[in-house]
């Protein structure tokens, strides 16, 4: 009886070029990875420090499997947690310089959860419009009233604060925006929140592991975490682990504690996950070599993209950066001939985003021959000949 109704979804879906399909690894995440018998050098995955199959990480995971088992067997407020829970808290407290944190099963579930128990009914969210769909999500999920500001535009955002009246206000934005790799304002932020006596709710889940030695956004701008700034970030990209995190003021955690729907309602993360991430925050802590060296491979990248005269807006420091294309066809096709010679940069479109592009994501474990590889492909030229193509 449906039948009729989804094929037709589908078919637009197809017609528009916007339908997908997942592509699984048979290899762990890495520089090079396996897919349907063949191996890719991997530009598409968010693993920047390359520790989602460190030995560091995994041998901590399965010390916590044998002592704590699989499952965590109920939520937080239950028996849910183990020691490790809280130590990762505590952890993540000291490496973002605040008084507390609270886990969460993912970045999704921190912002899907948090930005509603901030901002009931009668408050405020202000919004990026370049915001990634689980802050857009938060946003649709709290009774509170949402003004969308234009992308990093302060003066749109001061403006916007200074017209509102009444209830708590939330700027919520990302610090490094996904899909293009720019940075927020953030010395301008914390000015306009201080003066219009805003909440600031800083998604770090890219800066994180990669900006200011590691410790994110926040330490890369020199700027003093004070009570009005709540960080949120995960531990799925950079630190190559799962969950989401909070680090706040300790009263702003243990409200959150208290009244964060997808914090109280559901299972907390299994130990052996909760062991990896402690792992990759005590790696960070320890030395800044694989953070200089995603930058370094950053840079060098976004160099080599200015020459071969890729892309205007290639300026900055961070592993993401976006090869914007006018057509979702054009996009489908450079996307086919870097898949052909063995590099994996796959297309997005929209709805994730309204241009186009690939999303080039370096990583530390990349090669100066990687990087040249890739940019002599979008370059048009195929392999440059004193170039080895991946294995
Ligand atoms: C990936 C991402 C999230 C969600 O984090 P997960 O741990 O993958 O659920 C949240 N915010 C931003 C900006 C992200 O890119």
């Amino acid at each position: 009886m449906f039948g009729a109704i989804f094929d037709e979804r589908i078919k637009n879906l197809k017609e528009r070029n916007l339908h997908r399909v997942v592509r699984d690894r048979e290899s762990p995440q890495g520089r090079v990875i396996g897919i349907e018998g063949r191996t890719y050098c991997n530009f598409s995955s968010n693993d920047y420090l390359g520790l989602a199959h460190d030995e560091r990480l995994t041998a901590a995971a399965v010390k916590a499997l044998k002592d704590f088992g699989c499952g965590a067997g109920s939520s937080r407020l239950l028996s849910g947690g183990t020691c490790l829970h809280g130590e990762l808290e505590r952890a993540v407290a000291r490496f973002k310089r605040r008084d507390d944190g609270l886990l969460f099963n993912s970045g999704y579930a921190v912002n899907i959860g948090v930005l509603p128990a901030l901002a009931l009914s009668g408050d405020v969210i202000f919004s990026d419009e370049l915001n990634h769909a689980s802050i857009i999500d938060g946003c649709r999920l709290s009774k509170a009233r949402i003004y969308v500001y234009r992308h990093n535009d302060m003066e749109h955002l001061d403006s916007l604060l200074g017209s509102s009246s009444g209830g708590v206000k939330v700027v919520a934005t990302e610090s490094v925006f996904s899909m293009d790799g720019d940075v927020a304002n953030l010395k301008e932020l914390f000015k306009i929140c201080k003066k219009h006596e805003a909440l600031l709710y800083l998604d770090d889940a890219h800066a994180t592991g990669v900006l200011g030695q590691g410790r994110g956004s926040v330490e890369h701008f020199g700027l003093a975490p004070d009570d009005f700034l709540i960080q949120m970030g995960t531990f799925s990209k950079a630190l190559g682990s799962m969950g989401g995190f909070v680090a706040a003021s300790g009263q702003i955690v243990d409200y959150l504690r208290n009244s964060a729907r997808t914090f109280i309602y559901t299972t907390a993360l299994p130990a052996s996950v909760v062991a990896a991430s402690l792992a990759a925050l005590s790696i960070i802590e320890a030395g800044t070599e694989l953070v200089c060296t995603l930058r370094d491979n950053s840079i060098q990248f976004r160099e080599m993209l200015k020459r071969i005269g890729g892309n205007s807006e290639v300026g900055g420091e961070t592993p993401i950066i976006p090869v914007v294309f006018s057509s979702v066809e054009e996009t489908l096709q450079v996307a086919g001939r870097l898949w052909n010679e063995g590099i994996y940069a796959p297309a997005i479109r929209p709805p994730t985003v309204t241009m186009p592009r690939l999303r080039i994501s370096l990583t530390a474990l990349h090669t100066k021959e990687d990087l040249t590889l890739l940019a002599s492909v979008l370059a048009g030229n195929g392999p440059a000949k004193e170039v080895s193509q991946c294995p």
